[in-house]
């Protein structure tokens, strides 16, 4: 039989629909890379394949009568890809509901056992960092994989429903979102031999004729469209050349910004809200092999507390109220926790984690720490912005409702010390139809690294960029 509905006319099929039952009783074919090979006593091998369809393997048993069975097949290892033909038959071992008895077995590749790195022995997950190349084909990573899959699928399904448009905000920008540093410069000025001005480097000359950058978030265009189009999100790439070598910030990772005109902080909160229980509902429901591999390998008990979170509403509670519970926590913290503060990752993991014990929203946080497009609060020292926290990771998602007045803007702008003709245009939303709205982001290997229960953030995204580490 061939593969039905494939883009090509395939004669081979998934790994996946072999080990349905549903095939018993007939001739396949299926392609992949071999896991292991065991010898049995009666004279044949099961060879276990894997071909990344599924987080299981197609056992394959392999008589000594194939005609290549001494040749190529009794030296199968780890790695070799492989080409297998035979009939699917219900299995004898537990374990699994079908396996393959093989009429023919062509071997593509071999790959050397003597320096194939992923044998059969456990590899850290630092180790395997260093042969990004090759981790794909472990289970860990084949599980990560497909879960980050089906997570964007859901991103994409979930605001479609909701009737936002996707829109793709520019990579390279000019301007800075959060009115701070730590972003990474575009350049094509000759670095060994810059333009001066009075002593300074001329950015007129550089490619963009200013200073430009790679973006650290999609908002400030994002506000664009909600003031037109109402609803829209981007799901891009974004960058912040932090030097913080902590397990949850990465130089490069990829950020949900959902906008919405007419949106107050309440119907911000709530679209976090069932936005993030969708993510986990659709992930329970479709990747039940791979969030088993994640509980039984990685953090036993992730199921069952991604399954309490989604049948209670997410705890509130405002800046102020946290500091006071801070307060009178009697925990030992190591930096601050007075009113006007930051939250440090330590408050923000004792409030949910100890505090709350499931996911919790802050919001309105003082206006000093919270960048000038933040809607001021009556009470003139506070910001309509919210953050969802969880617990194991921290913050998970940023967002506010957006400053719309536009003497408020300007005045913040003033106090904060921006120029107001940087931001010609976002001043113009203000003077022109100016609405209420609102958004968040989302950090997706935040998420990734919540509902994994993967303790490291470089291991929730194929290719990590980290300080001091760019390979592959
Ligand atoms: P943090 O305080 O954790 O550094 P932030 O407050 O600087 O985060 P925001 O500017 O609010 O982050 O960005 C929105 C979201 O993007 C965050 O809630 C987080 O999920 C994610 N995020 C921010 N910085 C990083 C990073 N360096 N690596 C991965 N995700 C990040
Ligand atoms: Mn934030």
């Amino acid at each position: 039989m061939s593969g039905q509905d494939g883009i090509v006319d395939a004669p081979w099929i998934s790994a996946a629909q072999a080990r349905n039952a549903e095939h018993i009783g007939r001739e396949i074919e299926v392609r992949g890379w071999v896991r292991t090979r065991r010898d049995s006593k009666g004279g044949f091998s099961f060879v276990e394949l894997n071909d990344g369809s599924c987080f299981g393997n197609l056992q394959i048993i392999a008589e000594s009568s194939l005609p290549n069975y001494q040749a190529d097949i009794h030296n199968l290892s780890a790695g070799s890809s492989i080409v297998a033909r035979g009939i699917v038959q219900a299995s004898q071992g537990g374990g699994q509901a079908t396996e393959l008895l093989a009429k023919q077995i062509r071997v593509l590749g071999i790959a050397d056992p003597q320096d194939y790195p992923l044998q059969k022995k456990r590899h850290t997950l630092e180790k395997l960092r260093e042969w990004a190349h090759l981790r794909p084909r472990t289970n860990t990573f084949g599980a990560l994989t497909r879960v980050r899959n089906r997570l964007s699928q859901s991103v994409h399904q979930f605001f479609q429903e909701q009737g936002f448009y996707y829109i793709n905000t520019p990579i390279i920008t000019a301007s800075d979102c959060e009115g701070a540093g730590q972003m990474f410069r575009v350049t094509t000025l000759p670095l060994d031999h810059l333009p001066l001005e009075k002593g300074k480097v001329d950015f007129s000359k550089d490619f963009f004729g200013k200073s430009s950058y790679l973006t650290v978030s999609g908002q400030l265009e994002a506000e664009i469209y909600a003031t037109a189009l109402g609803r829209v999100y981007t799901f891009g790439p974004t960058f912040r050349a932090e030097n913080s070598n902590t397990s949850r910030h990465l130089a490069e990772f990829w950020m949900i910004e959902p906008e919405a005109a007419f949106f107050d902080l309440q119907d911000n909160m709530l679209l976090a809200e069932k936005f993030i229980k969708r993510l986990l509902r659709d992930l329970l429901d479709s990747c039940g092999e791979d969030m088993a591999f994640f509980e039984e390998r990685i953090q036993p008990g992730v199921i069952a507390s991604l399954r309490q979170v989604m049948e209670k509403p997410f705890e509130h509670l405002t800046y102020s109220d946290a500091i006071e519970i801070l307060n009178s926590s009697g925990e030992k913290f190591e930096y601050p926790h007075a009113w006007g503060c930051d939250l440090q990752a330590e408050h923000e993991r004792y409030l949910t984690e100890k505090h709350v014990r499931g996911p919790l929203v802050l919001y309105n946080y003082p206006k000093s720490i919270k960048p000038f497009y933040m809607r001021c609060n009556d009470d003139g020292r506070t910001v309509a912005a919210m953050d969802v926290l969880v617990p194991n990771v921290g913050e998970i998602i940023g967002g506010s409702q957006r400053e719309e007045r536009l003497d408020v803007l300007l005045s913040r702008l003033n106090e904060m010390q921006l120029q107001a003709e940087d931001y010609w245009w976002y001043i113009e939303l203000r003077k022109f139809g100016t609405v209420p709205h609102s958004g968040f982001g989302l950090g997706f290997e935040r998420v990734v690294q919540w509902v994994t229960g993967l303790g490291n953030i470089r291991d929730c995204i194929p290719f990590p960029r980290t300080p001091g580490s760019a390979e592959f």
